[in-house]
């Protein structure tokens, strides 16, 4: 006989605001068709409350959460210990219970370098990155451990631009044991994708809804048939970008696939089990739509 159990385990998202973020949907979504009896909590966590949340988490035996802004890089100090990805781009986006300890992990990169692989091996590619906020660190950090070769950065504000092109020329390459060749382009007009790329991420916040009509500087003729052309943007899934590249012949990769795999690595993290993604892009849809 199974016996009485009414206590769940625990996981959550930590976040300010949090109210917006859809991630418990897809979450639960797993949890119910595995017949886990876990439960996804979001939790609206202030700055100054962040150390007493994450003790809290600790006292109730939270088997991990998920942090989101403004807390990824935060948290860290509260943690006991760092995976590699996390600890080389220095933010921490789940969190995970082994045995005593909370460790801190990055999924943001991991989901979508799983997501490219069924369309494209990174290894050996040249990659032009839009962006160089939280998403591009994740990524670019990522892909250069998948086996990118160049790495093309190209974003809006200097400052991010170059930390990004340095956290790749120097640490990332110290740790990969050979020297990344990364461009770091300023963008003032349309830019030009170089033939010879073979993947381009928008890695931008251009394109979120409710501005879905927003347009990348970018000249899309430049895009071609043999690249793989993938967007962070869930909401939409189907954004401008992802239409304008599938016109030009390019493979997509939408932002909702990126959403599902980090989600999807975080309940292997905290469970072990590796849950249907299916179930989860599905209720993920749902609620966008
Ligand atoms: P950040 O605020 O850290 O970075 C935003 C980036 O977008 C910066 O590079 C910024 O450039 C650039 N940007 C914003 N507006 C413009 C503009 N009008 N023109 C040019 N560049 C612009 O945000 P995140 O990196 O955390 O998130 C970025 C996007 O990624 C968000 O939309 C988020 O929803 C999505 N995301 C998706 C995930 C997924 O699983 N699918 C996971 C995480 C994030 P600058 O430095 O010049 O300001």
């Amino acid at each position: 006989m199974k016996p009485i159990n009414f206590k769940q385990e625990l996981v959550a998202a930590f976040g300010q605001p949090i109210s917006e973020n859809p991630t418990q949907v897809m979450m639960e979504a797993a949890f119910r068709h595995h017949g886990l009896d876990w439960r996804y909590l979001t939790v609206e966590v202030a700055p100054e409350g962040l150390a007493d949340a994450v003790a809290g988490a600790r006292a109730m035996g939270f088997r991990g959460f998920n942090c989101t802004i403004p807390h990824k890089v935060a948290v860290i100090p509260h943690l006991d210990s760092l995976g590699e990805s996390a600890a080389l781009m220095g933010a921490v986006n789940c969190v995970v219970r082994r045995g005593d300890r909370m460790e801190g992990e990055n999924t943001d990169g991991k989901g979508f370098v799983e997501t490219l692989r069924r369309v494209r091996d990174p290894a050996g590619q040249t990659v032009m990155l839009l962006g160089a906020g939280g998403a591009a660190r994740a990524i670019a950090v990522e892909l250069a451990l998948a086996g990118v070769r160049r790495f093309i950065v190209v974003n809006r504000s200097q400052t991010r631009r170059d930390d990004l092109a340095s956290l790749l020329k120097g640490s990332v390459s110290e740790r990969l044991g050979r020297q990344l060749d990364v461009s770091a382009w300023s963008w003032d007009a349309d830019v030009r994708v170089p033939a010879d790329t073979g993947i381009v991420v928008n890695a931008t916040s251009i394109g979120l809804y409710p501005d879905v009509g927003a347009r990348i500087p970018l000249d899309i003729r430049t895009l071609a048939a043999g690249m793989v052309v993938a967007d962070v943007i869930p909401n939409p899934a189907r954004t401008r970008l992802i239409e304008e590249a599938e016109g030009q012949g390019a493979t997509v990769i939408d932002g909702l696939g990126m959403l599902v795999g980090q989600g999807r690595i975080g309940i292997e993290y905290w469970t072990g089990l590796s849950p249907d993604e299916t179930v989860m892009r599905d209720a993920l849809a749902r609620v966008f739509a």
